[in-house]
């Protein structure tokens, strides 16, 4: 079945809850696509729920809304989840309260692993049981990048395990309308990828990152706790991450046509939106 082209509105009478992509949906590089703001506080003022999903794992949400807010939208701390915020729940299940963790990333990033239980070592300190691949700015990026090499292949030799966790599993992000970024997905490839080369007989899975953030289940299992409605719509502009995710959610899915994904009413596509929307 392919998707039935719709509009905002019709989803906002149909559906009670929402989670909506950031980047390519509501803001891109230079600032917010016409008619954002106008849907969020349509949605406000109809008494619909409403989350932003986004995998950067670089800012607190206080920050992230300061700055959605400086640009107009009404985004709140409490409208953001990000996979930083499954870290508490991850920390406790799989018994790393109190572990030595190496975080890439900026200051928010290493703020969020201590309030999940974890001890942020310094970057020159080779002993640690967790690494936390959070985004790619924050530090020195071929040095660290070299250093987390050379101190996981030691640790590994060592017959050590260290946990290797990806909060923010996309490979890539727009910069702007022109300029593509790697992101911290990539990162974590280029890790394993040394890994395994160095390690050649040991299986692959013995150096892979546990994902975190979209098209992961977690972070829908966490919005949807926060929503307290099963009766959601996930709007995003990419079919690999926010509709993938949404549909292995079992949520309705709408594709906006504005970002990364463009549609074509033949495509053969192995991930179909329930819903196509052309503008706000
Ligand atoms: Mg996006």
């Amino acid at each position: 079945m392919p998707p039935i082209r719709t509009t905002f509105h019709a989803l906002a009478d149909r559906y009670d809850g929402f989670l909506l992509d950031a980047y390519g949906t509501l803001v891109h590089g230079s600032g917010v696509y016409p008619g954002a703001a106008e849907a969020l506080h349509l949605l406000d003022r109809m008494g619909k729920r409403w989350l932003m999903l986004t995998n950067d794992a670089s800012k607190l949400s206080v920050r992230a809304s300061d700055r959605y807010q400086s640009m107009g939208l009404p985004i709140t701390p409490g409208h953001i989840v990000n996979p930083l915020m499954l870290l508490p729940d991850l920390f406790a299940s799989r018994a790393l309260v109190g572990a030595r963790c190496r975080v890439l990333g900026p200051p928010d990033s290493c703020t969020y692993v201590t309030q999940a239980g974890g001890v942020v070592a310094a970057l020159d300190d080779p002993a640690f049981d967790v690494l936390v691949v959070c985004d790619e700015s924050g530090y020195p990026f071929l040095e660290t990048l070299d250093a987390t090499l050379t101190d996981l292949a030691h640790l590994f030799a060592a017959g050590r395990r260290p946990v290797l966790l990806l909060p923010n599993p996309d490979l890539t992000f727009t910069k702007d309308a022109h300029r593509l970024g790697f992101a911290a997905g990539t990162l974590a490839r280029m890790l394993s990828e040394g890994l395994h080369a160095r390690f050649p007989d040991r299986p692959a899975a013995d150096f892979a990152f546990q994902p975190l953030g979209k098209p992961h289940p977690p972070m829908y299992a966490r919005a949807l706790d926060l929503l307290s409605t099963r009766n959601v719509v996930v709007l995003g502009d990419q079919l690999a991450t926010d509709i993938r995710g949404g549909q292995d959610a079992g949520l309705a899915t709408a594709l906006v046509t504005w970002g990364v994904s463009q549609w074509r009413d033949q495509q053969r596509a192995d991930v179909v939106p329930d819903w196509l929307v052309e503008s706000w």
